[in-house]
């Protein structure tokens, strides 16, 4: 039997959900909300100036949000992942037997033998028995941690990268050009975005391309359908 002497590296998509999802959800959020708001405004606008403002409020308020909502949302989950971890380690000091069967009978339901899954329990119980519980018995991968400082700063980035594209373009267009021109710009980001998020989560690309383009155009539809109802009613 051949005998591995060093573990070769290798990297699984799942190492990246974490950030990768708040990642494509802020940049998502970023492109669809704030081209949403320009194509929104620029057709009920008289001037560029409006247009501009406008979206530049949107960047910075959606982006505050973003960071905001993760925070408190990833927070939350971080404090229960530690309530939990607190109830395992008082388990674990007071009913150290329960919990070792515990264990046992989850590598039994995996498929090991009675007498391998009391072994491995016991193994494990001595190597680092809070680790093993928490992984084995409460599903908590190190991995998966959930880390709000991080999701918060990576979702508020990636909004504001997302956000800046379509404002862009629409700096550079004149006015009457901005529903059409940002439109597209727009849509041209977010199949970029799907391509790279779904390629980087090893998912199908052309679903991903898909999914998003789907969603961003019909968000920008009824943004600018509005802003012409608004700007004929004004007008
Ligand atoms: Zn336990």
């Amino acid at each position: 039997m051949a005998t591995i002497t060093e573990k070769p590296a290798e990297s699984h998509a799942v190492e990246r959900i974490g950030w990768l999802r708040a990642a494509v959800l802020g940049a998502n959020d970023g492109i669809v909300s704030t081209a949403s708001l320009v194509v929104g405004v620029a057709a009920a606008a008289t001037g560029k100036h409006e247009v501009m403002v406008a979206g530049v409020a949107g960047l910075v308020a959606g982006a505050m949000s973003m960071a905001a909502g993760e925070y408190v949302s990833v927070s939350s989950q971080a404090d229960t992942e530690a309530a939990d971890l607190a109830k395992e380690r008082r388990e674990l000091a007071e009913l150290p037997e329960f919990e070792l069967q515990e264990l046992t009978s989850i590598y039994r339901d995996r498929g090991l033998s009675d007498d391998l899954a009391h072994q491995v329990a016991v193994a494990l119980t001595a190597h680092d028995a809070l680790g093993a519980h928490a992984r084995d018995e409460l599903g908590l991968a190190e991995m998966h941690r959930a880390r709000p400082i991080q999701a918060a700063f990576t979702s508020a980035m990636t909004f504001s990268v997302g956000a800046a594209m379509p404002l862009i373009a629409a700096l550079l267009l004149p006015l009457p050009q901005i529903p059409l021109g940002v439109s597209l710009a727009a849509l041209c980001f977010l199949m970029l975005l799907g391509a790279v998020g779904s390629a980087a989560g090893g998912a199908p690309v052309a679903k991903g391309v898909l999914r998003v383009a789907f969603w961003g155009v019909l968000a920008m539809i009824a943004t600018y359908l509005i802003g012409r109802m608004f700007g004929t009613s004004v007008g």
